[in-house]
């Protein structure tokens, strides 16, 4: 059936500002990491992909290595571009990356000039797109000048073959190098992509601030600690969930009884504010304006509708935030 979008798409979803920039991203947008591979059913991925569009979802992240196969999301997402998003082109800020293994060799990974502007190449033939909107340094390389890796970045925004760059998982001294080189550049740092959530919050220390000084926005991914921050792990491991899966990167070992306690204690909490533990954590994330967008995936529709409908609720009360800082520090 032909694709025809939700006429009302704009009507609640939240814009926020990324950094100093004049590109608005939605306060959740959904990355293609997991169940958006090669292994994955396609038809599902695009119910999810055209399902997230028409709540507002304007931002889609992916980036080379993500399937399982590596490079099969974008393709997959190449896809639904070509039979259903292409009238939307303009209305779409999709991203990928480089920096992790994604062919043999010792040109296949890391920061060099040479992988990041070949990564590209090879991530717009595979989407079908002639730029992506935004490009990131999926992580630093401790064996590469940053000056290079960042010239790189620039490099691709003045061939036309990106509009903004960004870096992920930068810790707050790097973050700071690289704004600065980019700033002389010419090319400023648009965002950072940090991991952030309830149960990971080093982003707290430090690296916020560098942000904020230096204008950047951020968008925060796995911010429900891959599942772990919704009702689904309390009684046990569901055999469709993420931790259940052989190809998920979340592991059974990572389901502690000490995560489950906190998280019993959460939900609560969020029944008290009439959220579900998923929303709650995505509000928490968005506390106070500082980070841009909330980073989510999902393996069915519900789960985007559910976590969308976060933004009915987004503000805390103190006595709530003191509530959920004491189960988490406790
Ligand atoms: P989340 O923390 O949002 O976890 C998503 C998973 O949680 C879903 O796939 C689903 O798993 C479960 N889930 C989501 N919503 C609900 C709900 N309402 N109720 C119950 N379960 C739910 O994020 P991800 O770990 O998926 O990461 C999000 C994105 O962040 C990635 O797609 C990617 O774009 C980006 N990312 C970037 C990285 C980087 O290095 N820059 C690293 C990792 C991610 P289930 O299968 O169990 O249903």
């Amino acid at each position: 059936m032909v694709y025809e979008a939700n006429a009302q798409r704009y009507g609640s979803m939240k814009y926020n500002r990324c950094g100093r920039s004049g590109l608005l991203l939605p306060a959740i947008s959904l990355g293609l990491w997991h169940n958006f591979g090669g292994v994955d059913t396609y038809e599902n991925g695009r119910a999810m992909v055209l399902k997230s569009f028409d709540l507002g979802i304007t931002h889609f992240d992916l980036a080379n290595n993500y399937g399982p196969p590596p490079g099969s999301a974008e393709e997959m997402f190449g896809r639904m571009l070509k039979t259903d998003l292409a009238p939307y082109r303009d209305e779409l800020v999709i991203s990928s990356k480089a920096g992790y293994r994604m062919w043999p060799g010792p040109y296949g990974e890391w920061g060099s000039k040479k992988y990041i502007t070949a990564s590209l190449d090879q991530s717009l033939k595979r989407m079908g797109l002639e730029y992506v909107d935004i490009f990131y340094s999926h992580r630093p390389d401790p064996n590469t000048p940053l000056e290079e890796t960042m010239a790189a970045l620039d490099l691709i925004v003045r061939q036309g073959k990106a509009l903004y760059v960004g870096i992920s998982s930068y810790s707050a001294e790097q973050t700071a190098q690289a704004a600065a080189i980019l700033q002389r550049l010419g090319t400023p740092a648009l965002i950072h992509q940090p991991s952030y959530s309830m149960l990971n919050r080093w982003i707290e220390d430090g690296l916020q601030d560098v942000l904020d000084e230096n204008g950047i926005g951020s968008i925060a991914f796995c911010p429900l600690a891959q599942g772990l921050l919704t009702n689904k792990y309390v009684k046990g491991i569901p055999t469709d969930s993420r931790a259940a899966s052989t190809t998920g990167s979340l592991k059974e070992k990572d389901v502690t009884p000490e995560k489950i306690d906190k998280i019993i204690r959460l939900n609560h909490i969020a029944a008290e504010r009439g959220q579900s533990l998923a929303q709650m954590a995505l509000a928490w994330v968005l506390r106070g304006g500082r980070v841009t967008s909330a980073l989510i995936g999902a393996s069915r529709v519900s789960q985007v509708e559910e976590n969308v409908a976060a933004l009915n609720r987004l503000d805390f009360s103190n006595e709530e935030l003191t509530a959920i800082e004491s189960v988490l520090r406790g």
